[in-house]
């Protein structure tokens, strides 16, 4: 017999990461309810994975609850806010013990890791889409947004870039590149930046969550500040699975899914993100600067250098 839907939400979501002491209400009643600190903003970001679009069909279910939250960790993160609470909502095509019970685990990992607490969701029959809600706190004057970066500000990026896309073309089409293992581990499991991320508060002076692309997301930091981009492209941190792979630069440029923080902060903070770096066990990279103008401007070799797509746009044809 599957499992009916409420037997399921009871198994599987009415307890799922830390009791967090700021949850009046989680799952059971109408809604949630929670606390919020004095001073503190709420902000809440919503993602959406829908199967074979957004991960492969035989994508592990440990994999995509972990992904799930880790995505949305993500964009708390860009927000240099903490992640605190999440809403889930399912749409499943049947009640799968096995799936459910690997999904949650994935997801439930990743959530006692940061100490975010489930509090509510819903749960439907239909083809599988899988959205999550995710809520955190920063101070209102510390949150980083993608219209503040400055000329003269240096650009950052966390972590490496371009694994992920990689490792889709690993997983979809089997492509022959050594460290696989590596590639497929770097688009299943991304590593959400949230301590790096709060870290940053009074330091960026703008941030983004790299999904769709370092070109693309960068470019909306550029038109929502105003200001152009200088990248270096031989200062991009590639890792040494990429670099192995020999494919060339632009797949690092517009490739997505990587989830690393891509920050701009002025000349004066280089040290102590450096420090950071250190504290968070975390390449963080120089990669270019924000100058007068519009649009982003690649140099390879001091040459002007230009990459040949940008980032993935649903409805784009
Ligand atoms: P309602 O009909 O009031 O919208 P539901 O019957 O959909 O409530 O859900 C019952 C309770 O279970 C609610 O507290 C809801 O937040 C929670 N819930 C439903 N689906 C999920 C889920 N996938 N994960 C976590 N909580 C869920
Ligand atoms: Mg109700």
């Amino acid at each position: 017999m599957p499992l009916a839907e409420f037997s399921l939400i009871e198994k599987y979501f009415s307890t799922l990461g830390p009791a967090r002491s700021d949850v009046l209400l989680a799952v059971g009643d109408d809604a949630a309810q929670v606390v919020l600190p004095p001073n503190m903003t709420l902000v809440a970001a919503i993602d959406t994975m829908v199967a074979g679009v957004h991960f492969p069909e035989n994508t592990s279910a440990v994999d995509v609850g972990y992904k799930l939250l880790a995505v949305n960790l993500s964009d708390i993160a860009a927000m240099g806010a903490e992640p605190t609470w999440f809403t889930l909502a399912l749409t499943l095509p049947h009640s799968d013990e096995a799936w459910l019970a690997g999904f949650a685990s994935g997801m439930s990992d990743l959530a006692q890791r940061h100490q975010v607490q489930l509090v509510g969701g819903d749960t439907t029959k239909g083809p599988m889409v899988l959205s999550l809600q995710a809520q955190g706190l920063v101070p209102e004057a510390e949150c980083l947004r993608r219209s503040g970066a400055m000329s003269g500000d240096n650009i950052y990026l966390t972590g490496f870039i371009g694994d992920a896309a990689l490792g889709l073309r690993v997983a979809l089409q089997g492509a022959a590149y050594p460290d696989r293992g590596y590639l497929l581990n770097r688009l299943n499991r991304p590593i959400p930046r949230v301590e790096i991320g709060v870290a940053l508060r009074g330091v960026a002076s703008s941030a983004i969550d790299i999904s769709d692309g370092l070109l693309a997301d960068l470019g909306h930091i550029c038109r929502q500040s105003g200001v152009a981009a200088q990248l270096d492209l031989n200062q991009l941190p590639l890792s040494a699975a990429y670099r192995s792979a020999s494919v060339g630069i632009d797949v690092a440029l517009s490739g997505g899914d990587d989830y690393e923080l891509c920050f701009t902060a002025g000349v004066a903070h280089h040290q102590h993100i450096q420090q950071l770096a250190q504290q968070y066990n975390c390449p963080i990279n120089c990669i270019g600067k924000m100058v007068e103008g519009e649009g982003i401007h690649c140099f390879l070799d001091n040459q002007p250098y230009q990459a040949e797509k940008r980032g993935y746009q649903h409805f784009s044809g």
